[in-house]
């Protein structure tokens, strides 16, 4: 391994093309190929000769067991590893693996949240192998990337809808680019390339921190002498330990075929980001899955603790994840790119106005495919978007759009008509069109960059609602454009149409201004502040609708998940409440009860021989200490109510939202007078690692 290139390295763990044109018959081989550009049904014949194959490469790879990899509605990946030995009916052992084996699994499935869709007398679920996505070798084993259904083929998982999605927005797409005379592009694929925020922090520290290890996220914790203020941590050299770090992590996700590309500090202290090069959705989905296993894998190898909380810190910057997306013809024209000619331009527009259509009709899709009770802590907050979707397009484009929509000179490099289908568009120079970071849907050149998602979630959700929201736009231009007459008229009409309906999406201004809150309220935006007041949207009718028309849900599917994160929303908060009432009587109370008779006993020594006390000792701390420990007990026996007082209430959303303005109010309330007493209490006493502590102990 040591002296092995990058390009040797890279994907030496991965069943991909390569590999398969080598050690697969030709006609196994071409079947394979077949099936992962058409989907066909794959022949067990065909599955048999592969599954051997892979087995025989991934035993080479030091593989023993193989598993099937799939997504449930957790939010991260599950596997079930089973070995390959066979007895061979003499004592020994062989190693085997049936084509049965590679394409189906049947985990016990009775575990996963299901939100009602599988009744636990029919516990089965099935994990269907996804050939679109290559096998690998991770730890000794052979891991198969699958979907996971229910026997009567509800999707339990997130891979499935995104699949479904994929091809929706593929079939809608094709309708249009054959309406402009594409006839080769065979399929239309959403590309995607997150960048990931992640802290690191010592392990020694994690591990004194109860809060970090059940919630993820400090629920405690005075701010520290130096935070991010000076701003010296953004793009600032990277220490040894993280360097070292970094290193090993991308060399495992090299080996995986995974394109990691781009990695330095971010704004908070212990604050870092990494990014692979795009690929496909469904590849990047997988992807970033692996990446966030393994990044806390080998964080924990390095004593060190990788978090991927939405936020670790109050105060400080919190994580969160870029999804740029793009969509492009399997003959690689990215559709989103302007072009050069009035003709490329004009389809360009067309997409565009998809996506600005798309965006406007449904907000609150985007919105709640980001909600969460850890991203709540982000969105809104001055360190990521407002919780109001709108989307940045760059001055240049959107003066073209006044221009387009008001049949305006359009003044760029001289006064220019925009006729669509006449006139060429500028150049967008990425500069221009990137500026502004804090718009939550920004046209960065030829993509879009999706900002509002929190850094722990699967990208799978937000992808899903991008892509169907998208065909759903082409399908109704489709619809309107395969009948017209005049198609040049009609599109032209159609585009000016769309910018004057959907323009109020637009915004291109800072966009954590408190003006721009009341001017998104002037303009009908949707702002769902919280996760429970965003859920709802799911299962409003016209989202509904919207969803099982283009067969990326069934309402049952759409129940349950609406269900689900209701259902993980309220665990959440409740494990945080638990945590907390933990901590204060474990960790906080002992250590102001200690501190404060340390301080009593002082004074009254010093008072019994006559000596004075200061106003300081006596009053201003431990009078102060006195009075907030008063209160910290108030406080604590207030949420202790409030928690069991919640689980009185059937209702899910109705739950959720007392979850919020009862349970998680009164955390916070109790936080504020924990993290005074920390700055008032000895550090002897005060056992749990500060701030300072935790966001310096990597060096
Ligand atoms: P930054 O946002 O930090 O300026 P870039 O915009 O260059 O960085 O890239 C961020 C991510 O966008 C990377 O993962 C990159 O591969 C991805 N990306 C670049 N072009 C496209 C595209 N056409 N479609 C989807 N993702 C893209
Ligand atoms: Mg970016």
């Amino acid at each position: 391994m040591e002296h092995k290139s990058i390009p040797e390295l890279f994907g030496s763990m991965v069943f991909n093309d390569a590999v398969m044109k080598e050690r697969l018959p030709k006609d196994t081989y071409q079947a394979i190929k077949k099936t992962i550009a058409d989907g066909t049904h794959l022949e067990l014949d065909v599955a048999n000769v592969t599954a051997n194959a892979m087995k025989d490469w991934a035993v080479e790879k030091g593989a023993t067991h193989f598993t099937h990899w799939f997504q449930p509605m957790t939010g991260i990946t599950a596997e079930k590893h089973d070995s390959f030995i066979t007895p061979d009916g003499s004592g020994k052992v062989i190693m085997e693996f049936s084509g049965k084996s590679l394409v189906k699994g049947e985990p016990d499935a009775s575990s996963f949240p299901s939100g009602g869709l599988r009744s636990t007398f029919e516990a089965r679920g099935y994990t269907a192998w996804d050939p679109t996505s290559y096998a690998f070798v991770k730890d000794h084993t052979l891991y198969i990337p699958t979907a996971f259904c229910s026997y009567s083929g509800e999707a339990l998982d997130k891979k499935t809808p995104l699949l479904r999605s994929m091809q929706a927005l593929s079939h809608q797409a094709l309708r249009i680019l054959r309406l402009f005379g594409v006839t080769d592009a065979k399929r239309v694929v959403s590309s995607v390339g997150p960048e990931q925020e992640y802290f690191l922090i010592d392990k020694e520290v994690y591990l004194k921190r109860p809060d970090l290890i059940y919630c993820g996220r400090t629920l405690f914790g005075a701010n520290p002498p130096k935070g991010q203020e000076m701003e010296d941590h953004y793009f600032g050299s990277i220490k040894p330990r993280v360097r070292e770090f970094m290193r090993e992590l991308n060399e495992e996700l090299w080996k995986l075929g995974i394109l990691a590309k781009t990695e330095h500090n971010e704004v908070a202290p212990a604050q870092h980001e990494i990014a692979p090069i795009y690929s496909e959705a469904n590849i990047a989905t997988d992807h970033n899955q692996l990446l966030m296993d393994i990044m806390k894998s080998i964080a924990s190898k390095h004593g060190l603790a990788c978090l991927l909380h939405e936020k670790p810190f109050a105060g400080i910057n919190g994580s969160g994840k870029h999804v740029n997306w793009s969509i492009s013809t399997d003959t690689g024209i990215n559709l989103l790119e302007p072009g050069d000619t009035p003709f490329e331009n004009a389809q360009f527009l067309l997409f565009l106005m998809a996506v600005i259509k798309a965006v406007d009709d449904y907000q609150d899709l985007l919105r709640l495919s980001v909600a969460s009770a850890g991203n709540d802590h982000r969105l809104g907050a001055n360190e990521a978007p407002p919780a109001i979707v709108s989307i940045f397009v760059g001055e240049e484009l959107n003066e073209i759009l006044n221009a387009l929509e008001n049949g305006t000179l359009y003044n760029g490099k001289g006064k220019t008509l925009m006729e669509i289908g006449a006139t060429v568009l500028p150049h967008f120079p990425k500069d221009t069109t990137d500026r502004n970071r804090t718009s939550p849907f920004a046209f960065t050149g030829n993509k879009f960059e999706f900002r509002m998602l929190g850094s722990s979630f699967s990208i799978a959700g937000p992808i899903i609602v991008l892509n169907t929201i998208v065909a759903e736009a082409l399908r109704q231009f489709a619809d309107e454009l395969e009948n017209s007459s005049d198609f040049k008229a009609d599109l032209n009409d159609l585009i000016k149409r769309t910018i004057k309906e959907h323009k109020r999406i637009i915004f291109n201004g800072n966009g954590y201004d408190q003006s721009w809150i009341e001017e998104a309220e002037r303009r009908g935006l949707s702002n769902l502040k919280t996760t429970p007041e965003a859920l709802p949207a799911f299962i409003q009718p016209k989202n509904v609708e919207m969803f099982t028309r283009h067969r990326v849900f069934t309402e049952q599917e759409i129940k349950s998940r609406y269900g689900i994160l209701l259902e993980n929303y309220c665990k959440t908060i409740n494990i945080e409440a638990l945590t907390m009432i933990d901590m204060v009587k474990k960790m906080v109370i002992p250590a102001v009860v200690s501190y404060q008779s340390e301080l009593a006993e002082l004074i009254l020594r010093k008072k019994s021989v006559g000596t004075e006390v200061s106003t300081y000792l006596d009053e201003t701390l431990l009078g102060r200490i006195s009075i907030l420990s008063e209160s910290l007990g108030r406080k604590l026996e207030y949420l202790t109510e409030q928690v069991i007082k919640v689980r009185e209430i059937s209702d899910h959303l109705e739950l959720a939202k007392a979850y919020r303005e009862k349970v998680f109010i009164a955390m916070s309330d109790l936080r504020s007078t924990v993290d005074e007493l920390e700055t008032l209490v000895a550090k002897k006493h005060w056992t749990i690692p500060t701030y300072a502590e935790i966001l310096n102990s990597v060096n």
